[in-house]
């Protein structure tokens, strides 16, 4: 039995780790890892194996740090491009590469996973999980995926339709899998597995659609479920319930999560976890409310705890042996915002006020910079790190005060919030170096009005379920308006100061939605960004040191290892996302649009490779049918497609540059074609599944006159400003 020694050999593992320190252990493991494959010991001693990168966050403790400095701030001038492997399928990418013995393994958008030769990218395996095309309606933010676990010889791979697969890492091949979802709701799974002394943990997705979130336990061996966590209570908490979740119940308003009519109170549990083996206590951050509009969820008072909606918006602390509640932490109590606490978690220790802390660190969406005790839960301290307005600030208790007017679940009127959505930091994944002190955060500043939709009902069968109206901060087609909004988006690779709870240094990026993060012993930290690029930054003053074209807007957090002592640096580019999907490409940021080329980057010291020459964008001149419907019809239309239509094919039918532009489809003036893709789903396997069961055949031609109203005002719109170019151009 591998595991017949338990914890307290890991422990003294622990030890001897600590007391090796930076360096001494730099080949602890080497290149290659022996015939066991990845072992609780090797899981748990990451920090010292600095040639692989086994776990998503490369260590239990997810900092992202690689001590390895062979490329540093003297010599990153001459880090060039290795090799490169093109993706086959064109959608977000958003995956942390593992590396173990000199192969390196990923997942791509659709939850395809292959592997490469690491030092000179032959491909070695694929595997294709083939989800369904039409699983794509059921997912808020792309069909994108995270990454990998790995435990013996094995890797783990989250399906988006909601399966647990276990690959061999040699070959590829399918060793079990295990449905973890109902798969008749919209649950998904986007994130990366983790594995603890042979189990394998992993949540879901969907609360925006409506489900009940929770993360479960799998047995490496054999896939079967050993223990699943609840965040949110049923209505039915009785005492055979445990005494977390009935606790839970006095938060909710029980009546509307038992009645018919609920679509089970969200919380899901879609990306980070940490683990702290020493403390061996699981750490994960839960999502936001189904719906998100708390009226229409668990209408309470503020101040009391009543309606605080537990554990919405909480990190959470359990045992991971046996799915067992430790403590809890609330971010936003009463969440209505979408402020999901799902942001990366990262573990530290620091000295805070003279006195040596465990610490628990997390940027969540709604834009303050949290720190824990992570032993106890106890809430240390939490500041702005960007702008907001829908709290005064976190009272001394860690519990937010309101600013009532930001509460638009209670006064029933719209309101610019700040963050919207989006967040100030959504999944992209931080970084910490130990010797700076300093957390790295892929921050933005994203407003957004929010506008309850009065007598708002659920519909379980399709679309978004957030209880407000989602075409109310539509743009108007005015293109200087709309660059002026666009211009107000700001991105920002922050460095932020834990133990100060301030900016140290602040880099303004072009647009937002840039990468995830890395931070190196070579006192580096790099990062791609919207604007096409791939750079490095000196960790310590954030000067840009050096960067790459990378032809497509990169979001995926670069990663780091060694092959035959030689480092490379990976990083998985492509274009994609929730903001991605939403937003105009054009109009990210200034620097040209914005698109998706998907690809794998590695590079080296002196690496020779060279990308193809780029394809043109080519935008055919918007040629839409006149515009003959009434106001009242295209009204209909544009209230339907807020609801349905605008999270894939973008708000007011402005088209991204990653799904279809509707304003620029071949069936927009066909009726009958039309009806055929929307109402009887005819392109399913493409992702476009019918709406029948949500929308009539007049309601889908509503939405046709309003999708070619759009499109006849940006035809004018484009016209006229070709017109003014032309001007221009003759002075
Ligand atoms: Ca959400």
């Amino acid at each position: 039995m591998i595991f017949a020694t338990g914890k307290a050999a890991w422990a003294a593992k622990l030890l001897v780790l600590g007391t090796l320190g930076v360096g001494a252990c730099n080949e602890m493991y080497g290149d290659v890892m022996g015939d066991g494959g990845v072992t609780a010991e090797m899981l748990v001693g990451a920090g010292g194996d600095h040639a692989n990168w086994i776990s998503h966050g490369r260590t239990y403790d997810e900092q992202r740090f690689s001590p390895l400095d062979q490329v540093n701030a003297e010599n990153v001038g001459e880090l060039d491009l290795a090799w490169y492997a093109d993706m086959d399928t064109a959608r977000g990418q958003e995956a942390t590469p593992l590396v173990m013995d000199g192969k390196l393994y990923l997942t791509t958008a659709w939850s395809k996973v292959k592997a490469f030769d690491a030092a000179t990218g032959k491909p070695l395996w694929d595997y294709d999980p083939e989800v369904p095309g039409e699983t794509g309606v059921k997912v808020c933010c792309d069909v994108v995926n995270r990454g990998l676990a790995a435990w013996g010889n094995s890797l783990f791979l989250g399906t988006l339709d909601g399966r647990l697969v276990s690959l061999d890492r040699d070959t590829g091949e399918v060793q079990w899998e295990v449905v973890t979802v109902d798969q008749s709701m919209a649950y998904s799974i986007t994130g990366a597995p983790r594995v603890i002394d042979g189990k394998v943990i992993i949540g879901n997705g969907g609360a925006e659609f409506g489900v009940r979130g929770y993360v479960a336990a799998y047995d490496a061996a054999d896939g079967s479920e050993l223990w699943r966590f609840y965040t949110v209570p049923d209505g039915n908490e009785g005492g055979e319930s445990p005494q977390y979740l009935q606790d839970a119940a006095e938060t909710w308003n029980t009546e509307v999560l038992r009645s018919s009519d609920s679509i089970g109170g969200g919380g899901t549990v879609w990306d980070s976890m940490a683990y702290d083996p020493e403390l061996d206590l699981l750490y994960f951050g839960v999502g936001n409310g189904s719906p998100w509009n708390q009226a229409y969820r668990s209408p309470g008072e503020d101040g009391t705890g009543e309606g605080d909606n537990l554990y919405l918006s909480s990190i959470v602390a359990i045992r991971p042996d046996t799915g067992e509640y430790v403590w809890h932490y609330q971010t936003t109590p009463g969440e209505t915002w979408d402020y999901t606490a799902t942001q990366h978690i990262i573990l530290a220790d620091m000295e805070v006020d003279g006195e040596k802390r465990k610490v628990l660190m997390q940027a969540p969406k709604n834009g303050f910079f949290y720190v824990l005790d992570r032993e106890t839960g106890e809430f240390i301290s939490a500041e702005e790190y960007i702008p907001q307005n829908w709290a005064e600030r976190i009272d001394e208790s860690g519990r937010p005060i309101f600013n009532p007017e930001a509460r638009i679940d209670k006064t029933g009127q719209p309101a610019l919030v700040m963050p919207g959505p989006l967040g100030g930091h959504n999944w992209h994944p931080m970084a910490y170096h130990p010797g700076e002190g300093l957390v790295y955060i892929p921050a933005f500043e994203a407003a957004s009005v929010y506008a309850p939709e009065e007598n708002w009902k659920p519909d379980v069968a399709r679309g978004f379920n957030v209880g407000f109206n989602l075409g109310a901060g539509d743009l108007p087609p005015d293109l200087g308006i709309r660059k002026e909004v666009y211009g107000t988006v700001k991105g920002k690779l922050m460095a932020w100061d834990p133990v100060a709870q301030e900016a140290r240094w602040v880099v303004e990026h072009a647009g937002p939605w840039n990468g995830g993060l890395l931070a190196t012993g070579g006192g580096l930290v790099f990062q791609g960004n919207s604007s096409s690029e791939f750079a490095a930054y000196n960790a310590g003053s954030g000067e840009k040191l050096w960067s790459f074209g990378a032809q497509t807007g990169v979001v995926a957090p670069p990663m780091t290892y060694t092959v035959n002592g030689e480092q490379y640096v990976a990083v998985l580019a492509g274009w994609g996302g929730a903001y991605a999907i939403t937003a105009d490409g054009h109009l990210v940021n200034d620097q040209g649009p914005v698109r998706n080329i998907s690809r794998l980057l590695v590079f080296k010291l002196g690496g020779e490779a060279e990308l193809p020459e780029m394809r043109e964008l080519v935008n055919l001149p918007l040629d839409p049918p006149p515009s003959r419907a009434s106001a009242e019809e295209i009204a209909l239309g544009k209230e339907k497609y807020a609801r349905y239509c605008a999270v894939c094919h973008a708000p007011a039918a402005v088209g991204s540059t990653v799904l279809p532009d509707l304003r620029r489809s071949g069936t927009l003036g066909n009726a009958r074609s039309w009806e055929a893709v929307v109402h009887e789903g005819i392109l399913k396997d493409n992702g476009m599944v019918s709406f029948a069961d949500s929308l009539s055949k007049e309601e889908v031609q509503a939405i046709r006159a309003y999708v070619i109203a759009r499109a006849n005002e940006d035809k004018a719109l484009e016209e006229a400003t070709a017109a003014e170019a032309e001007q221009v151009a003759r002075r």
